[in-house]
């Protein structure tokens, strides 16, 4: 069991699991975005201009108002901004956790420096520059 475990950790920390799972719960929460001004505005704009009487157009069971459609589609607009915080966190947590017990790579040492006189790249052994042919102490 615990060999598992260690298994399911390795799967979950690498970092394209954890891409495709934002991926999925982003797309699901932009999703109800579109869901929402699609039921609050454009299906009730429709039944309307199809003909429909104002009191049979409707935002679950109440009937349709512009303060009911906007209060249901900033309701939807704060789901989504709450659902990204949380992966954010969520993320930031992953994020922490694998990085326990990684060194950080040491930069590598330099190769070149840079001439005094012209200023170009010029190998860090060099005794004499290859640009303007300037003795190097
Ligand atoms: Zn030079």
């Amino acid at each position: 069991m615990k060999k598992f475990f260690e298994e399911f950790k390795k799967f979950a920390l690498r970092g394209n699991v954890i891409d495709l799972a934002v991926g999925v719960i982003i797309g699901g929460a932009f999703t109800a975005i579109v869901n929402g001004v699609s039921n609050d505005f454009i299906k009730p704009l429709l039944a309307w201009i199809m003909g429909a009487k104002p009191e049979e157009i409707l935002i679950g069971e109440a009937q349709w108002s512009w303060g009911l459609a906007a209060s249901d589609f900033v309701s939807t607009i704060i789901n989504f901004v709450i659902t990204a915080l949380v992966l954010f966190l969520i993320i930031k947590f992953f994020n922490k956790v694998s990085g326990i017990g990684k060194k950080p790579a040491a930069p590598a040492a330099p190769t070149t420096k840079k001439c005094p006189y012209c200023l170009s790249e010029i190998p860090i052994e060099a005794t004499k520059c290859a640009h303007c042919t300037s003795e190097l102490k």
